[in-house]
């Protein structure tokens, strides 16, 4: 049986909408991705949604409408894929890394409190801390489509007078108390690689309720040009972050039947669920009691300290069945020791879950036949330990 690390979950009408656009001249910045954001405002309430062509590039935009800059320092996670500490290094800020929650893998907001006071002993090795460093923002990360804990995040925010960019590109349609994950923070991004819950192929989208950061964004992603301005006219210095009408399209779609989609994930995750719980040595994911929603997006085992993971992986690989360690910590990467002189050590929750965790086959698209090959696979690896 050979099983994909991840499947989009498209259908005919998803390709049949990506036909219809190419059968017109409009290819960008036409009706298809006015629909596609429209979606997001009508899922999540939110005032704006501004679609970009990646995550990454949502997240940048958000830097910058932030006015955050160089040597600014924003809180973060460094449990996270690199882009959301990548966006503040565009931009010469500065990532001021605390520590994760053990059980969920999201930022610790009691950490995150103690930096707003005691921000010298949080700095990277390699910054000089000159006695009020410019503190500007929070950046969490709802991690494997599970929201942080944003009400104390919002808290701490409020007391300091801090930006919250809540990174939800794992996270589209979870909820937290009740509310979506991305209309949390003052800004939220949402990604669509093909992993991602929905896929454009590539592409992102932002929502905010705050209309001078959406004019900006929305000039931004567009060379810079402003309303009013000309196609050869730019106010500001801008990016080509446009999605085209095909992704758009695609994306729009699927958002149709986004709450199909998603069940269909909890249903992988379920059996998952049931048959991994009873292996001695596995951990199967926590769920907060705040999470009211869970939108799966990969399904990330814990192994026993007992258990070698990289051991565990090769085995399992060499069974067929695709794997990939889930988070290398941010702050152990080459360019980040480099930059700011992290250390292993430094954070040791982040670095445990780093050399612990295996995300498995996961997708909306596997069968219960499947989860099950999966599963007696890894229970015969896991009792030959
Ligand atoms: C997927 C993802 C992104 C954005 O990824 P792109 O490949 O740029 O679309 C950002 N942050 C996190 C946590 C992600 O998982």
């Amino acid at each position: 049986m050979k099983i994909p690390m991840s499947s989009p979950d498209l259908n005919d009408a998803d390709r049949q909408a990506v036909i219809n656009v190419i059968n017109t001249p409009i290819l960008s910045m036409g009706k298809y991705t006015a629909d596609f954001e429209k979606a997001f405002c009508d899922l999540t309430g939110a005032k704006y949604a501004i679609a970009v062509n990646s995550g990454t590039a949502g997240l940048h935009l958000c830097v910058r409408a932030a006015g955050i800059g160089a040597g600014d320092l924003v809180i973060t996670t460094p449990f996270s894929f690199v882009a959301s500490s990548n966006v503040l290094l565009f931009e010469n800020a500065i990532p001021v890394f605390v520590d994760i929650d053990p059980k969920t893998g999201n930022i610790d907001p009691e950490l995150i409190a103690d930096a707003t006071k005691n921000i010298e002993k949080y700095l990277p090795r390699k910054v000089e801390a000159d006695g009020h460093p410019p503190l500007r923002a929070i950046l969490p990360v709802d991690v494997f489509g599970q929201p942080a804990d944003m009400d104390a995040i919002n808290a701490i925010a409020k007391e300091h007078g801090l930006t919250v960019i809540e990174d939800s590109c794992e996270a589209l349609g979870a909820t937290y108390k009740g509310k979506h994950a991305g209309t949390l923070g003052d800004f939220g991004i949402f990604a669509f690689y093909p992993n991602k819950q929905i896929t454009t192929g590539e592409g992102g989208v932002i929502i905010t309720n705050d209309d001078k950061a959406a004019n900006l964004m929305r000039a931004l992603r567009n060379q810079g040009r402003a309303p009013g301005d000309t196609w050869l006219q730019h106010t500001h210095l801008g990016y080509n972050y446009r999605i085209d009408e095909m992704s758009a399209a695609m994306g729009a779609s699927q958002m149709l039947r986004l709450d199909a989609i998603l069940s269909k994930r909890e249903q992988v995750a379920a059996w998952y669920e049931s048959r991994l719980e009873e292996i001695a040595g596995v951990e199967i994911p926590f769920i907060e009691s705040f999470t009211t929603r869970t939108s799966w997006f990969v399904y990330v085992i814990r192994f026993d300290k007992k258990i070698n993971r990289d051991e565990m992986a090769r085995k399992l690989e060499a069974r067929g069945i695709p794997v990939r360690p889930y988070f290398l910590p941010i702050h152990l990467q080459p360019y980040m020791v480099e930059r700011f002189g992290w250390r292993e050590g430094d954070f040791p929750v982040t670095e445990d879950l780093g050399k612990r965790g295996l995300a498995i086959p996961f997708s909306g698209v596997m069968t219960e036949e499947q989860v099950d090959y999966i599963c007696n696979i890894i229970r015969e690896e896991v009792s030959k330990i």
